[in-house]
């Protein structure tokens, strides 16, 4: 199975200091491969638990840290195990960092792999954003999502709004007493289209507490597109779940799971 490995000379967009670069490791395309295919079985084992039909949750890649040959290597390996009959739609990537973004971007671009912004976006780079990102997941204030929506030129840019259903101090995302109201004020806004919430779940051994606040973001969807207000029919999608609590977020409704430690291995 080599066909899907890379064919040229990798981009190397390593962006940390060179002590970050010494002591990562970096996992093989093989391993990526297999491990890709553990993660795509475990969510339609969750769909299929949930009586959900198999193969419509979407999986995002969470590739930072990972050089370009690496987010390259998993999305052929990806799109090789599909073509082989694996269930689920192509995956996308998701970064943290904008410039990991406008740094894969052209890799990226060329694989026809959506990029989507799943960090914290600042102020002064809210160009390269709109620039790269297919979809910002991360808009949290409102003024946020009016310097993106001033900045979007040809068409209209996908975002969600991160919800912090944790309530943990170190998490990003508006209180979810906040939610619908900013929601519905983005959904309103000419130059975005408001797909749906996004979460990072408790930080929590207790798979009860992981999965109220999984259920919290789906209530406040709903409660999203129940208000008719304008822009809020497509905001039907749930960005939640990861490495570790991807089951529970199947469970309660994600559409799209962000998963990266299952697949590249753990961060140095
Ligand atoms: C890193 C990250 C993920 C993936 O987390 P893993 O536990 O490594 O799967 C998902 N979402 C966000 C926002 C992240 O920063």
């Amino acid at each position: 199975m080599d066909t899907w490995r890379p064919d040229r000379e990798p981009t190397d967009v390593s962006e940390g200091r060179a002590s970050d670069r010494a002591d990562r490791l970096e996992p093989d395309a093989a391993l990526v491969a297999a491990r890709i295919g553990q993660v795509r079985a475990r969510i339609a084992a969750a769909e299929s638990a949930a009586g959900r039909p198999v193969g419509q949750v979407r999986l995002l890649l969470a590739t930072k840290t990972q050089p370009a040959r690496v987010v390259r290597a998993a999305v052929l390996a990806d799109a090789a195990a599909r073509d082989a009959g694996a269930p689920g739609g192509p995956a996308l990537v998701g970064e943290n960092r904008v410039q990991e973004l406008v740094a894969k971007g052209p890799v990226l671009a060329e694989l026809g792999v959506p990029a989507h912004l799943i960090g914290p976006l600042q102020r002064n780079k809210v160009v390269q954003a709109v620039r790269w990102a297919a979809c910002v997941q991360t808009v949290d204030s409102l003024a946020l999502a009016e310097r993106l929506a001033a900045r979007t030129t040809t068409h209209p840019l996908a975002v969600m709004v991160q919800v912090n259903v944790s309530g943990e101090a170190t998490k990003h995302g508006v209180p979810p007493a906040e939610a619908v109201d900013l929601a519905c004020a983005v959904a309103a806004l000419p130059g975005l289209d408001l797909r749906g919430l996004m979460t990072i779940g408790a930080h929590s051994d207790d798979r009860r507490t992981v999965r109220t606040g999984f259920a919290l973001l789906r209530r406040l969807r709903d409660a999203v597109r129940d208000s008719g207000g304008p822009g809020t029919d497509r905001a039907d999608q749930l960005s939640m779940g990861m490495s570790a609590d991807l089951e529970d977020a199947v469970a309660e409704g994600a559409t799209l799971v962000r998963v990266g430690s299952a697949v590249f291995g753990r961060r140095s």
